[in-house]
């Protein structure tokens, strides 16, 4: 589908006409046509995201940001977080995949693996290699564990690496969110709602 007609549709549902098919676009089509609201699995891939015409919409558009509260307590540079700030179209995910680390580990387990070190999830940034901006920049990707997962930390170095997390990146690969520490053995504190 092009863009103009995309923006045709939104027209006639009334939502605004920018072309992207968003939250309020769906529900507005599948209202129209009387017809449930599909489940989003198939996350866009990094390019598409970056093209600005992803249903992640332009790079930086803090509009698409929802705050979350997690659903057991994390902690960022030892500091308890009340929320965390992410894209409104993952929230759900997000939620729900923590919810289901912390029904599987136990609060217990999710200290000591180092599940409850939030590193950061929104950030309006290039990536390390400056070339393109980060995942993170549409809110879209989210760090944890970062003192023991940085860049170039390979496994079984980095804590994330482990055995004993695997079900934690079943959980998120679940809700259809890519470890760049599982394809590709880097920056295993990294996860993201975009394909490679
Ligand atoms: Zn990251």
């Amino acid at each position: 589908m092009n863009t103009e007609t995309i923006k045709l549709i939104q027209r006639k549902v009334g939502v605004t006409a920018d072309g992207i098919i968003g939250e309020k676009t769906l529900a507005a089509i599948c209202k129209a046509l009387d017809i449930s609201q599909p489940v989003c699995t198939q996350w866009p891939t990094q390019a598409e995201v970056r093209s600005g015409k992803s249903m992640f919409g332009h790079v930086g558009c803090e509009e698409n940001l929802v705050n979350i509260v997690p659903p057991y307590p994390l902690y960022y540079d030892g500091t308890k977080v009340k929320t965390i700030r992410v894209h409104k179209l993952i929230a759900d995910a997000v939620s729900q995949a923590l919810q289901e680390v912390l029904d599987h580990y136990g609060l217990e387990s999710i200290h000591r693996l180092g599940l409850d070190q939030y590193s950061g999830s929104y950030n309006y940034r290039k990536t390390t290699s400056g070339s393109s901006y980060s995942m993170h920049a549409w809110g879209i990707a989210l760090d944890f564990a970062a003192e023991k997962n940085a860049y170039s930390t390979h496994k079984p170095h980095a804590s994330l690496s482990i055995a004993e997390c695997e079900k934690w990146w079943e959980i998120w690969e679940a809700h259809g969110a890519v470890s760049l520490g599982r394809e590709r053995d880097v920056d295993w504190m990294h996860l993201q709602f975009a394909r490679l």
